[in-house]
């Protein structure tokens, strides 16, 4: 795991940035090429602000309902609100301009209705699409076969913006095991590209959490999403 043991929040930031630098150089990269999102599901105020205070900028959260005590909680922060979990459609509508990007965009359907929503309050929201790589039936995500069909008719909706593609992959405490997925998203996105579509970009690759961001910047990550290696286990 990419974790320092029991670091305090500034430490492991300051560790997770340096590992993130690592693996940038390594592979021949531009620095500042990835950007780190704290995962903060579960962490409190206290705890996100002293993240801030060590340099987080981005921050990704998973529900709605516990992600707006906390947006409110922190306004005039210099920070970026991310969505990352699962989205349901009758949700979409509290999303749209809250966050700056949703990285969990996971049928045409969700991203009709965001479209729907952004129209509604005059922006154009950005988000990416979550590819299920493995087309396993209990994960939601676009499965790759159906995207290539799929990209002409996202790249349609005049209020969204198509960035990039997100993937989880299975879980597993070899980051190894991990990189031929990320390498897969890598490779998706590089096919898709080649269709060019003017509205659409997939430069953005959100890939990678604690136990496998290293590799997953070696892969081509632009975004990685760390929890548990910048503010320890959580709790329930
Ligand atoms: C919680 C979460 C993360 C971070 O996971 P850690 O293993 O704690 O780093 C990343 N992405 C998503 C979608 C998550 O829900």
């Amino acid at each position: 795991m990419d974790v320092p043991v029991g670091g305090s929040i500034s430490e492991n930031i300051r560790f997770v940035l340096e590992q993130i630098r690592h693996a940038t150089q390594q592979t021949g990269r531009p620095e500042g090429s990835v950007r780190l999102v704290a995962a903060t599901k579960s962490v409190g105020l206290e705890q996100i602000r002293e993240g801030i205070a060590s340099g987080l900028t981005i921050l990704g959260e998973n529900r709605l309902q516990e992600a707006l005590p906390k947006i409110e909680g922190l306004r005039g922060a210099p920070i970026q609100w991310h969505f990352i979990g699962h989205l349901q459609r009758r949700k979409a509508r509290s999303v749209v301009g809250v966050f700056d990007l949703i990285h969990s965009v996971d049928s045409l359907e969700l991203a009709e209705e965001i479209e729907k929503r952004a129209q509604e309050a005059g922006l154009r929201q950005a988000l990416l699409l979550e590819v299920n790589l493995e087309g396993e039936a209990t994960k939601t995500g676009f499965r790759p076969d159906e995207l290539e069909g799929l990209l002409p008719r996202l790249g349609a909706l005049p209020h969204v913006e198509v960035k990039g593609l997100m993937a989880i992959p299975p879980p597993t405490s070899d980051p190894e095991q991990s990189r031929p997925y990320f390498r897969r998203l890598r490779e998706l996105a590089e096919l898709l590209s080649r269709q060019s579509i003017s509205s659409v970009s997939l430069k953005e690759l959100s890939m990678g959490m604690s136990s496998d961001y290293s590799v997953a910047v070696e892969e081509g990550a632009t975004m990685v999403r760390v929890g548990t290696a910048i503010f320890g286990a959580r709790r329930g």
